[in-house]
């Protein structure tokens, strides 16, 4: 049997065709349409999932059931994404629209649950219980892994890990809030930080790197500075580690896992940047869960969430057959 697993990015629109022991066997991957509109989106995901059972060497008879990945805030038993800014959607009957184009069951969870449970399932977590799985990209995502499940909360919106305070009084962050981890520790965080302090005067082979052009500056090139030795972009990433550092802490305080998984387009910085979270977590390591913390790199990377998705729709049919 097989699972058709999607992954619904900000970017990319990714759909997997996954056995049941998580083997990915084939995979495809193609820009999402964002800015032209759900329909389009949704249309897009359809078109590959029909051409995939056309070419593919399955039929839909072997196909358990389709997960689907996506940013929230949603609903996880109706499948209404219900305003998620990443896409721009706003009460949208994902899981039904798909449902009664494949008559296939179909499930619906927020992106960084599901990476958590692929790296629960397969990667970096497979050997643990209890996990936190941080995604540091465009914003920081996550999921937190309980007994081996998603912990969803009241309404879906546990896991929201970017949100945690890091500096009462600190910068404005995308939600509202001041001083959250993801004003710091995301991308667009960083970018910023670094092009507040080149503004500040502090000189800095970043500048040379982009021509003199600030808008060009990503985190990619604070990182390739960084390991030419430059000191501001090294003060930069010891603070984004510092900063995820004191969040990690709350967390770990809180919620006493075993693991915590560092993944995200921001953690491929490696080593330079987990050394930092993990000088951090040390300094703080007051009470007992932190002592015991072990905190590691993602092993799936892109796949988590597909794996993740996989991973939802076995645990569905095999909750409804032990229903049965
Ligand atoms: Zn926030």
């Amino acid at each position: 049997m097989y699972i058709i697993a999607v992954d619904i990015g900000g970017t990319n629109l990714r759909v997997a065709l996954v056995d049941t022991s998580g083997k990915i066997i084939e995979r495809w991957e193609t820009p999402t349409r964002v800015s032209e509109g759900e329909k389009i989106v949704i249309r897009q995901m359809i078109e590959i999932i029909r051409d995939m059972l056309e070419k593919g060497k399955v039929d839909v008879g072997q196909i358990m059931g389709i997960g689907i990945g996506c940013p929230g805030p949603l609903d996880t038993k109706t499948g209404v994404i219900i305003d998620t800014p990443n896409l721009g959607w706003k009460n949208v009957a994902l899981k039904d629209t798909i449902e009664q184009e494949f008559h296939l069951p179909v499930c619906v969870d927020n992106d960084g649950n599901l990476a958590a449970l692929g790296e629960s399932w397969l990667g970096a977590g497979r050997e643990v219980n209890h996990l936190v799985c941080l995604t540091l990209g465009t914003g920081i995502g996550g999921g937190i892994i309980i007994n081996g499940e998603i912990l969803h909360g009241a309404n879906d919106a546990a896991g929201e890990l970017g949100h945690i305070i890091v500096e009462p009084n600190g910068l404005r962050c995308g939600c509202g809030n001041y001083g959250c981890m993801e004003a710091y520790a995301s991308g667009p965080g960083i970018t910023k930080r670094t092009i507040f302090s080149i503004k500040e005067g502090i000189t800095t082979i970043i500048t040379e790197l982009v021509q003199n052009q600030l808008e060009k500056i990503t985190p990619l090139v604070v990182y390739q500075a960084a390991i030419k030795g430059d000191e501001l972009a090294n003060d930069i990433l010891k603070e984004t580690g510092r900063y995820l550092g004191i969040g990690i802490v709350s967390l770990v305080n809180v919620l006493n896992p075993q693991l915590v998984i560092i993944g995200g387009r921001i953690a491929q910085m490696g080593e330079i940047l987990l050394n930092h979270i993990k000088d951090e977590v040390t300094k703080r390591t007051h009470l007992e869960p932190c002592r015991r913390i072990t905190i590691v790199p993602s092993q799936l990377s892109d796949d988590a969430g597909i794996i993740g998705a996989a991973k939802m729709i076995q645990n569905l049919i095999y909750h409804r057959g032990t229903e049965t």
